[in-house]
């Protein structure tokens, strides 16, 4: 699919915005094609049963930088696998997990099928068969190499690799760190789900803060009031589609594969959800009004744009046509170099995929790191804190001679518990990576885009690790 739309193929296009950023950065050559080269691809087929026959199922992993252990990224299922779409995401992964100071190198994995085409059980024993083939080849383990969730994929898969990995695996105390995105009662973390959503709000929240930006693009700073439209209502569009209405935005169009819904007054999320469970569709929606082409949501008037669903959904054809202000690339990939070149042209605000996706894996550090330490966040202060914030209230009241009413006794002296700390750290996490690459956009004359100064903060840092391994003395 992004072959047609752009002359680049998807990896090309990872390489074409690393080879822009690459001279900015000043490394010598090497290092850089070094930092660049996707390092080991494994390509595999393996038989399953499908009924009374056997299937010949084609899947990937592939390791793009091992700079730092484990490497990490997700597994998608889709038609669309192949060995240039695994790259360019696993690519992806590497400047991501930099860019968020995640201490990982970058993978993926790709299975293709149509996860759809299958039953529950059917894609149970792919998804083990996957699994297996990984360990056969020393391509899985929490300290070799951690899959996750992508396109396709979500907690059920997950916890089938984790029983998979466990059943062959030798003891490893540390195996639960294996794969992330869990079910939370399977060795999972509280807001890994929603994490990629909401570090896509934290970012766009953090982008439209920033006064001098906002000028520039003719809007207002603020989440309130502005005008969203979301293509893909999967775990990321909808949970970013959550977020952004909660804080006041309104969600003008909302496109899925079968058509697309606009109201310029905003869309209720939870209700067009509810709709499209219902009816089998998003089109028909009480008071919306029909698009029937999906793609020709993304030409709504809105002031940000959020593809949320696969690669190169913005390109030449479509590009000049877009009205939003901001895009904010909640999916990999969706704006392809011919597209990214005319939104910088007309002075549109591209906030990039590595940056602004980037909450998904962060999550999934913490998750790790909770496996790791066999105990949930927030289990050890808790209460430590708690009967502290309690003690100074207390101290306060006899000093005053005041009383603080019971219930904000309740919320003023509350110890954290491992959902508030992973959302501080998300938080943290996202409106610190923004400044480093505002920093780099705004100060360095040869950067003009945000996806630019991405890409040099990021190289940067890989090159650092390298440079301290000692492998470039
Ligand atoms: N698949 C997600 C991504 O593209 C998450 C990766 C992870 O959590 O390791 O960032």
């Amino acid at each position: 699919m992004s072959k047609a739309k752009s002359k680049y193929t998807f990896h090309q296009s990872v390489e074409y915005y690393f080879d822009k950023a690459a001279p900015i950065t000043k490394h010598p050559q090497g290092l850089l094609d070094q930092i660049k080269a996707a390092n080991s691809v494994y390509q595999m087929r393996f038989p399953v049963k499908i009924g009374n026959d056997y299937q010949v199922i084609e899947a990937f992993r592939i390791q793009h930088s091992q700079h730092r252990l484990p490497t990490k990224g997700g597994i998608r299922y889709s038609m669309a696998v192949d060995q240039d779409e695994v790259t360019a995401l696993a690519s992806l992964m590497t400047f991501k997990c930099a860019i968020v100071d995640v201490p990982f190198g970058g993978a993926k994995g790709g299975i293709k099928i149509n996860p759809k085409a299958y039953t529950t059980s059917q894609l149970q024993r792919i998804t083990r068969r996957y699994t297996a083939e990984l360990v056969r080849k020393n391509f899985i383990g929490p300290g070799i190499d951690v899959p996750a969730p992508d396109y396709g994929t979500g907690e059920r898969e997950m916890a089938w690799i984790l029983d998979t990995y466990l059943t062959l695996g030798k003891g490893d105390i540390d195996a639960y760190g294996c794969v992330t995105g869990k079910p939370v009662n399977q060795h999972g973390i509280n807001g890994r789900r929603e994490a990629t959503g909401l570090g896509v709000f934290y970012g766009i929240r953090e982008a439209v803060s920033h006064a001098d930006d906002m000028k520039k693009l003719g809007l207002s700073t603020g989440i309130e009031g502005k005008k969203v439209v979301i293509q893909g209502l999967g775990n990321v569009g909808y949970y970013a589609a959550k977020f952004f209405e909660e804080a006041g935005a309104l969600i003008v169009g909302l496109a899925e594969y079968e058509g697309a819904i606009s109201n310029p007054k905003g869309l209720d999320v939870e209700k067009v959800v509810k709709h499209r469970k219902e009816t089998g569709s998003i089109l028909g929606f009480p008071g919306a009004k029909d698009i029937k082409q999906s793609d020709k949501a993304l030409e709504l008037p809105c002031d940000i744009l959020v593809p949320a669903a696969i690669e190169s959904v913005i390109h030449e054809a479509n590009a000049p046509k877009i009205k939003a202000k901001i895009i904010a690339e909640a999916a990999n990939g969706p704006v392809t170099p011919e597209a990214d070149d005319i939104m910088n042209a007309k002075g549109i605000m591209v906030v990039p995929d590595m940056y602004l996706n980037a909450g998904g894996v962060t999550v999934s550090y913490f998750e790790w790191l909770k496996n790791l330490q066999h105990m949930r966040f927030g289990r050890m202060q808790k209460r430590f804190d708690q009967s502290a914030y309690e003690g100074m209230i207390r101290m306060m009241e006899t000093l005053t001679d005041k009383r603080v009413p019971k219930k904000d006794m309740a919320m003023l002296a509350r110890g954290a518990d491992e959902i508030d700390l992973v959302r501080s750290g998300l938080e943290e996490t996202m409106v610190g990576s923004y400044q480093q690459i505002r920093e780099i956009w705004r100060r360095n004359k040869k950067v003009d885009d945000l996806r630019t100064a991405a890409f040099v903060n990021s190289i940067n840092k890989v090159a650092m690790d390298y440079l301290a391994l000692g492998i470039f003395p």
